[in-house]
């Protein structure tokens, strides 16, 4: 189920809690332990 287009899930654990309970909300990937946002927009490419 990876393909070369395909959405890329969520691999990398949150940098600050360690924990991999990430959700991607419209654009931006937030960390549900501890709400740090991981990824924004930018990151993403859109
Ligand atoms: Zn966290």
């Amino acid at each position: 189920m990876t393909g070369p287009n395909a959405h890329a899930p969520l691999a990398e654990p949150c940098p600050v809690c360690g924990t991999s309970s990430l959700v991607e909300i419209r654009c931006k990937v937030v960390c549900l332990n501890c709400r740090t946002i991981v990824q924004s927009c930018a990151d993403l490419g859109g």
